[in-house]
C-alpha cells in the first residue's frame, strides 16, 4: 500500500469513528431528553418517599417505606425480598433477572434518615427556587428515586434490563449498619460493581472515589476521689489525667497522612469540691488507608497513665475501613466520566472524610463508585435540599453505568 492510499484509509477510518461518536452523542442527547421530559415525575417519586418518614430508630415507620418501595420495584418487574431486622426497619433486596448471564451490579442505598418522627411538620417537603427541601431528600431518598427511574428507562430503551441488577436498601446506615452489613457484603461479593446512592460531593455533583475509614473509641479514666478542701493530697484526679491523655492523643493527628483523632465528647467529675474519681472521652478516629488502622489502634490501646494511681480503659475500634481509590474504583470513575462527556458534562471525583456502606464493599475489593445520588446541600440539617435540575443527568449517569460497566 502506498503512502497516499494509507493516508486515505486512515482518513476514512477517522470519519467512520466521528460518525460513530456523533451517533452515540445523539443517542445520549436523546436519552437525556427522555429524563428531562420526566423531571416532574422524578420529583414526584422523591416527594412521595420523603413524605413517609423513616428514622433509623423507629421500626414501624421505617417498615412503611420498605413496603412502599417493595411495591414500586415489584411494579417494575423486580423480585423484592425483605430481610427482617429486629430493631430497625426490614432491609429490602430487589433482584432483576435482566438480560445476559453477566454478574449483577449492586445498587446500594439506605432509606433510614436521621430525623425523628414528626419532623415533616416543621420541615415540610416543598419545592422552591429550583430546590426540593425535606428531611432525607438528599441523604438519600432522591438516590432511591433515581434507581427507580433509571431502571424504568433501561426497560423502556431495551425491553428488559441489559444485565442482572440487585438493589439493596438498608434501614440502619445512619446508625452504623450493624444489622445490614453482612447482607451488603455477601451481595457485593456476587457483583461486578457497586454503585452507592449517597449524595454527590458538593454542588458540582462530584462522584466519590475515596472515603476515610471511621472509628469510635471511648477512653475511661478511673482516679481516686478525695475532698478537694480537706484532703487534696489524697486524691488523684481523673479529670487531670484525662486532660493530659487528650493532649497525648492529639499528637496522633497526622493530617498529611489522613489520620485524625478528635475527642469530641468528655464527661467527668461529680462536684467542684470533689477530686474526680472518673472521667471519659469519646474519640472519633479517621484513617485514609486500611493499613493505618492497626497502628492507630495500637497507639490508642497502649496509652499509659501519667499518674500511676489512675487507671485507663479503652474500648471501641475502627467500624468502617477506608474506601480506597483502587484500580477498580478508578476504572469505574473513568467510565462514568466518559459517559458524562457525551452530554458535555465534566464529571468530577472527590475524596471525602465521611464513611458509607461503600466502605464495606470497596473494602472487599469490589469496584465501588459512591456519590451516585442527588446533588444538593444540608444533609442531616434543617436546610437539607436537592437541586431539581440535576436529577435528569444523574438518572442518565446511573442508567448508563448499569448498562456499560
Ligand atoms: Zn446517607
Amino acid at each position: 500500500m502506498n503512502a497516499t492510499k494509507a493516508a486515505g484509509k486512515k482518513q476514512i477510518h477517522k470519519e467512520q469513528n466521528r460518525a460513530l461518536d456523533d451517533k452515540s452523542q445523539n443517542l445520549w442527547a436523546e436519552r437525556l431528553n427522555y429524563f428531562e421530559t420526566r423531571a416532574e415525575e422524578i420529583v414526584r417519586t422523591v416527594r412521595e418517599l420523603v413524605e413517609i418518614e423513616s428514622p433509623s430508630d423507629n421500626k414501624p415507620a421505617a417498615d412503611q417505606v420498605s413496603e412502599a418501595l417493595a411495591e414500586k420495584f415489584r411494579c417494575l418487574g423486580g423480585t423484592p425480598r425483605l430481610h427482617q431486622a429486629m430493631d430497625y426497619g426490614d432491609h429490602l433486596q430487589i433482584d432483576f433477572a435482566g438480560n445476559g448471564k453477566t454478574e449483577p451490579v449492586l445498587l446500594l442505598g439506605h432509606f433510614d434518615t436521621v430525623y425523628p418522627l414528626g419532623t415533616l411538620a416543621n420541615m415540610p417537603c416543598k419545592a422552591a427556587e429550583g430546590r426540593l427541601h425535606g428531611p432525607g431528600v438528599l441523604d438519600m431518598k432522591s438516590g432511591i428515586a433515581l434507581v427507580l427511574h433509571a431502571i424504568q428507562a433501561l426497560q423502556a430503551w431495551h425491553g428488559e434490563l441489559p444485565r442482572p441488577v440487585t438493589v439493596f436498601l438498608v434501614s440502619d446506615e445512619e446508625v452504623g449498619s450493624r444489622s445490614s452489613r453482612a447482607i451488603t457484603e455477601s451481595l457485593a461479593r456476587k457483583s461486578a460493581a457497586v454503585f452507592v446512592l449517597e449524595p454527590a460531593a458538593g454542588l458540582r455533583g462530584a462522584v466519590k472515589t475515596a472515603r476515610k475509614g471511621v472509628g469510635e473509641y471511648k477512653l475511661t479514666v478511673r482516679g481516686v476521689a478525695a475532698h478537694a478542701g480537706l484532703d487534696p493530697s489524697k486524691g488523684h484526679s481523673a479529670i487531670l489525667e484525662l486532660a493530659r491523655q487528650i493532649a497525648a492523643i492529639s499528637i496522633f493527628n497526622d493530617l498529611r497522612s489522613g489520620i485524625s483523632v478528635n475527642p469530641g465528647v468528655i464527661h467527668g467529675g461529680t462536684r467542684s469540691n470533689v477530686i474526680a474519681a472518673e472521667a471519659t472521652a469519646v474519640i472519633d478516629a479517621r484513617i485514609k488507608k486500611a493499613k493505618q488502622a492497626a497502628g492507630l489502634d495500637r497507639k490508642l490501646r497502649s496509652l499509659k497513665p501519667f499518674d500511676r494511681h489512675c487507671k485507663l480503659e479503652i474500648t471501641g475500634g475502627i467500624n468502617r475501613l477506608p474506601m480506597e481509590r483502587t484500580a477498580g474504583v478508578a476504572a469505574l470513575y473513568r467510565q462514568a466520566k466518559r459517559l458524562a462527556k457525551r452530554i458535555d458534562w465534566n464529571l468530577e471525583e472527590a475524596a471525602v472524610g465521611g464513611g458509607s456502606d461503600g466502605n464495606f464493599t470497596a473494602g472487599l475489593g469490589i469496584p465501588t463508585l459512591d456519590g451516585m445520588g442527588g446533588v444538593g446541600d444540608g444533609a442531616h440539617a434543617v436546610h437539607e435540599y436537592i437541586t431539581i435540575s440535576e436529577l435528569p443527568r444523574r438518572a442518565l449517569l446511573l442508567a448508563g453505568m448499569i448498562e456499560n460497566c
